[in-house]
């Protein structure tokens, strides 16, 4: 499974790791979020040793599973951090991470978060706009700092993945045209509070296969060598993130597989390579435990179980149309190898097909569609399998539901990392206006 092992059924129950799901329900409630430190430690590991041959420093893309014992766990096994904001950044020092392998993309850094991020002394910014760099400029020349950037490059190379995700295309709002970004460069002196010192790109996320980064790569690396001709010392080559991971149990392209795929291009490249994985890391180190609150059925014969968990826990499935496994936790059989969408994975005999929802008021609050599950009973646990990745992280308190509490294992062990939100947390920045 999926996971790296880490979520496994034994005698017809759930683990995680050595804890069973069960016990974790009983003892923090649901809905709840339920990490494997194991797996992320040993994802994190094998994407670095995969890229072993050009020794990458790997930013860890915290705007997938930003909880901050799961930052620090990384951050002891060596990551450095990819942030997205001024708050992340935040979170990924208090976390004990070190500020000389953090990197900070995003297309909308503001002076007072550069400033920040100058003052940290972070490893660099991956520039997005000229206008962003005309800021940097300006704050570090006012700082009397220097800093160090990569121009983030839009490559224009179609990565086969949700439009939603899909980031290094000619319209979409990330980074820098490659003609434009030597205008840039030749404009040097414009720059002087800033060395330009890197290229970076992102192509997007969930990205299946090898190509679009080699597409992308050999357009890049040409870029280098002429912005080198330019008088340009780059010397370091950031190819972000994007590396998929299964959520039906089948296979998907190996992080070896990324890894040989690009490795000429990157040992040509001659420059210190940077990764950037987000879901690679957390995507199968997760899930998320709900129970069943209800069944209906509707006149047509329509079936639902709602569950404890709604979009405001788990929002993929209807903002990208995601598939998630969703399984009891208590299961003889355990969950089948594969799960696909539209298939039932259950025998036709024994399964029901329902949509699996939460109580939000919203007709795109659900979990899953039309899946066949073996029949549910109300009080049911079920598991939201490969939740690790942009889980959490997107929940919301809309229709003032307080966030889930997250947990985790380590072996036998299991802990709270954060608590339940509470209704008083709800209102603790509005009350005192009252
Ligand atoms: C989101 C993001 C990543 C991580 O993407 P994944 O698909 O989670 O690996 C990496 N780099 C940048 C700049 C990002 O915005």
């Amino acid at each position: 499974m999926a996971g790296e092992d880490a979520f496994q059924y034994r005698d017809g129950e759930l683990f995680c790791e050595e804890v069973p799901a069960r016990r974790i329900a009983e003892q923090y409630s649901t809905p709840c979020y339920v990490y494997s430190a194991r797996s992320f430690v040993t994802r994190y590991r094998r994407i670095r040793d995969a890229f072993a041959a050009c020794d990458p420093l790997v930013c860890f893309s915290m705007k997938s599973c930003g909880n901050l014992s799961v930052l620090k766990l990384l951050a002891g096994a060596g990551s450095g951090f990819d942030v997205a904001s001024g708050g992340e950044l935040y979170k990924v020092l208090l976390a004990g991470a070190d500020a000389r392998k953090t990197v900070f993309a995003g297309v909308g850094k503001t002076s007072g978060e550069i400033e920040y991020a100058l003052k940290q002394r972070i490893f660099m910014f991956n520039v997005e706009s000229r206008a962003e760099l005309a800021c940097i400029n300006d704050v570090a020349s006012r700082l009397g700092e220097r800093a160090t950037v990569a121009i983030r490059v839009n490559p224009d190379v179609e990565p086969h993945t949700h439009e939603k995700i899909a980031t290094g295309k000619a319209e979409a709002k990330f980074g820098i045209d490659i003609g434009q970004t030597e205008d840039l460069v030749a404009d040097a002196a414009d720059w002087a509070g800033t060395d330009i010192r890197g290229v970076h790109f992102h192509l997007g996320s969930l990205i299946s296969s090898v190509e679009p980064y080699v597409a992308a790569l050999a357009k890049i690396v040409g870029l280098i060598e002429r912005l080198r001709s330019a008088g340009c010392n780059v010397d370091r080559l950031n190819i972000g993130g994007g590396f998929c991971v299964s959520y039906t149990g089948e296979e998907v392209t190996s992080a070896e597989e990324y890894a040989a795929a690009v490795q000429t291009y990157l040992e040509k490249s001659d420059c210190k390579v940077i990764i950037e994985p987000g879901r690679y890391i957390a995507g199968n180190s997760g899930l998320l435990l709900t129970r069943v609150i209800y069944r209906k059925e509707t006149e047509s014969g329509k079936r639902f179980a709602v569950c404890d968990a709604a979009m405001t826990d788990l929002i993929r499935p209807t903002l990208y149309g995601s598939f998630h496994r969703i399984w009891p936790v208590r299961s003889e059989a355990g969950l089948p190898e594969v799960v696909r969408p539209g298939k039932n994975p259950v025998g036709a005999a024994s399964a029901e097909v329902v949509d699996v929802v939460g109580g939000v008021c919203e007709t795109g609050d659900f979990l899953a569609k039309d899946r066949a599950l073996p029949p549910l009973k109300e009080g049911e646990l079920l598991a939201v399998f490969d939740a690790g990745a942009y889980g959490f992280a997107m929940s919301s308190n809309y229709n003032a539901r307080p966030r889930a509490a997250e947990v985790l294992v380590e072996g036998g062990e299991c802990r709270l990392v954060r608590r339940r939100e509470t209704y008083e947390g709800l209102v603790r920045l509005e009350k005192e206006f009252l």
